[in-house]
Formats: structure tokens, C-alpha cells, sequence
């Protein structure tokens, strides 16, 4: 099985969500959450962009020990210093330098030609290099670059010396095969990538984040850009927890794992959605309430008789349980469950005539409990 690293970008392109400006002192906080739940990088800002990110990266620099700490920055020296500056203090550093390589992004944003921006990479990415033993270079937009192009700046980048090498879907627009390809193919045109980590960044526009990471997984990609609750610009990143738990479920089909402890999964998904003031929605996989409640009788029924009917996780892994809420839904094997475990002693009349009371109570569409079911019998 092939070891993924996980490089965690909840502080950086998490953080740009609309609304989220995390302090220093909340950002090492979550660093440490991060390094304990086994993240291999923790990306803790963009050094250059404020003073208020650098102040970030560095506390994130001092609260972790054995975990790389990255910084974002452009192909300027600025940057770069910024970013080393900011990392000082960081046991483990990497510098992550990034420029557009679509068309699009190069003529309309950056204004540059295509040599231009050649050179900015074999220039940026050989300073940093000779100031840290880890930088990564990424494409922004690598989805919609010109395929030959994209293999040119890879091996610009690899021979200027990066170590990693990351094809960003900067604005969530690849289909997971067609993502694929561009890993394969980019491996095709530029054997050098052989020698370096190839990385996935995949964001949520079309819902396609996490199966365009593992797509590129496949596809050979061993690192994995992700943040805690899938947070990030627009739709968001592709979500840690999803990404992690598919490859724990199913290793028969994605050769990788990570070194991610489930069991602190939620723990760091609660942690960043307090601090963002992201909430969780209850229906998000793995960490949302109501990720193992099974509410319709079918389903319920089948879970009392074997779990394995209805649940492909076993929510223990990630110190949750499976619940039967009773709602509308329901039916009569989990409400007679219910009772008993609620220390009702009842024959079968007796929950026949219940479970119809609670039926008509739960069609009214309030939240129901079975106090409410036996008070109506006393009234
Ligand atoms: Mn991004």
C-alpha cells in the first residue's frame, strides 16, 4: 500500500473563505489538533498576504514539532523571504511558490506571456530551493493549462529543484477521469517528475473535489491538498475527512493510506468549525450528525438485524455511534427497541398501540420523543 501524505491546507485556502480570519493564537491551536490527528504538512498561511497570516504561520511554526509547516507565496524574492522569515521557527519548513499557467490566467490576470512565466518558475523555485530543503511548486490552474505547456513548467520546476510538484484543479472544473489523464499524461512528458512528489489540489465547485483527488491518486499523485470540513474559496476544498476515510474503506480500489488517526477526526472537525464558525451541515459525510442515523424503518430494521445492511463505516473507528432517531420514518422494530431501552415494559398490544400513536404524532412533522407518546396515553 502506497503511504499518501496528507498536507492540510485548512489554515491557507481554508482560511479564505469568505468571513474567516483566524488569529494567530486560534490557528496554532488547530496546528496542534492537526499534527496530533497525523497530517504529514500543515499549510498555515500565505506570509506575504498580511501581516496577520505571517504572525499566523509563525505561531503554527512554534506549536508543532515532528509536522512540515508551509507557506504559500508567489515567484517574487518578496515572497519567498516573507515566507522564510514567517517559518523561522519551524522544526520542518517547506516553501510552497505558485504561478498561474492557463492562458487564461496568464494573458488576463498576470499579463505575461507564456516564456515569462517559464522563467519566473526556474527562477522562484531555484531561490527558494537554495534557502529551504523542501519547496513545492504548484500550477495554479493547472486543469485548464495547455498540456505541453504544463510539461514544460514541470520540468522547469523539478530541475530548478522542487521537491514537490502539485497540478492544482484551482477552480474545481476537471472530471475525475479527464483529472487522471493529466497526471498520467503529465508523467508521460516529464519522466523527471519520477524523482519528486506529485501532488493533487482539488476544489468543489462541481462536488468533484474528493473524487478528483483520489482520481489523481490512481493516477500516481501521493500527496493530497485537503482542509478539515472540506472548507475553502467558493464551494470549498476537497474534505480531509472524506478523502481519508475513502481510502481507509477502500483499499481495494485506491492503492493508499495515510497516516491520519480516525479517532480524532471529529475532535479537529468540531475544533475547526467552532473556530471558523463553519458549521458542520448535519447531512456532511463522516463528520456531520447525522452521518451514521438511519431513520427510515427499511433501514433501521436491517441495522438491528446486521449493521453491514446499512453502514459501509464503522462509526467506533471515529469514536461515534450509529443511532436510530425515531422520526415519520420509522418503524416498528426500532420504537419497540427504543422503549425497552427507555425501561418500558410493554407487550406486543401495548407497542402496537404506541408505535400508532407515535406515528400520528411524527406525521405532524414536530420532533417527537416517547414521552410524548405515553404522556398522550395518561392525558
Ligand atoms: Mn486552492
Amino acid at each position: 500500500m502506497r503511504r499518501i501524505q496528507i498536507f492540510d491546507t485548512t489554515l491557507r485556502d481554508g482560511e479564505q473563505s469568505p468571513g474567516i480570519a483566524l488569529q494567530p493564537g486560534e490557528k496554532a491551536e488547530i496546528a496542534r489538533a492537526l499534527e496530533q490527528l497525523g497530517v504529514d504538512v500543515i499549510e498555515a498561511g500565505f506570509a506575504a498576504s498580511s501581516p496577520g497570516d505571517f504572525d499566523g504561520i509563525a505561531a503554527v511554526a512554534d506549536a508543532v514539532g515532528r509536522t512540515t509547516v508551509a507557506s504559500l507565496a508567489r515567484t517574487t524574492g518578496e515572497d519567498i523571504d516573507a515566507a522564510l522569515a514567517a517559518l523561522a521557527g519551524a522544526r520542518r519548513k517547506r516553501i510552497h511558490v505558485f504561478i498561474a499557467t492557463s492562458a487564461l490566467h496568464m494573458e488576463r490576470k498576470l499579463g505575461m506571456t507564456p516564456e515569462a512565466v517559464l522563467e519566473r518558475v526556474s527562477w522562484a523555485v531555484a531561490y527558494a530551493a537554495e534557502r529551504a530543503a523542501d519547496v513545492e511548486f504548484s500550477a495554479e490552474d493547472a486543469t485548464r493549462s495547455d498540456r505541453g505547456f504544463l510539461a514544460e513548467v514541470c520540468s522547469a520546476a523539478v530541475a530548478a529543484g522542487a521537491t514537490v510538484v502539485n497540478l492544482p484543479d484551482t477552480v474545481g472544473y476537471a472530471a475525475p477521469t479527464e483529472y487522471a489523464s493529466l497526471f498520467t499524461e503529465m508523467q508521460e512528458r516529464c519522466p523527471e517528475l519520477a524523482g519528486v512528489a506529485l501532488s493533487v489540489h482539488c476544489h468543489n465547485d462541481l462536488g468533484l473535489a474528493v473524487a478528483n483527488s483520489l482520481a489523481g491518486v490512481s493516477a500516481g499523485a501521493t500527496q493530497v491538498e485537503c482542509t478539515v470540513n472540506g472548507i475553502g474559496e467558493r464551494a470549498g476544498n476537497a474534505s480531509l475527512e472524506e478523502v481519508v476515510m475513502a481510502m481507509r474503506v477502500r483499499p481495494d480500489v485506491i492503492d493508499g493510506e495515510t497516516g491520519v488517526d480516525p479517532f480524532l477526526i471529529r475532535d479537529a472537525s468540531a475544533l475547526v468549525g467552532e473556530l471558523t464558525g463553519y458549521a458542520i451541515s448535519p447531512n456532511k459525510p463522516i463528520v456531520g450528525a447525522n452521518a451514521f442515523a438511519h431513520e427510515a424503518g427499511i433501514h433501521q430494521d436491517g441495522m438491528l438485524k446486521d449493521a453491514r445492511t446499512y453502514q459501509i463505516i464503522d462509526p467506533t473507528e471515529l469514536g461515534a455511534s450509529m443511532t436510530l432517531p425515531l422520526g415519520k420514518h420509522s418503524g416498528r422494530h426500532a420504537f419497540a427497541r427504543a422503549c425497552v431501552q427507555a425501561g418500558r415494559e410493554l407487550d406486543r398490544a401495548q407497542v402496537d398501540a404506541a408505535f400508532k400513536r407515535f406515528k400520528k404524532l411524527a406525521d405532524l412533522g414536530v420532533p417527537v420523543s416517547l414521552d410524548d407518546v405515553f404522556q398522550e396515553v395518561r392525558a
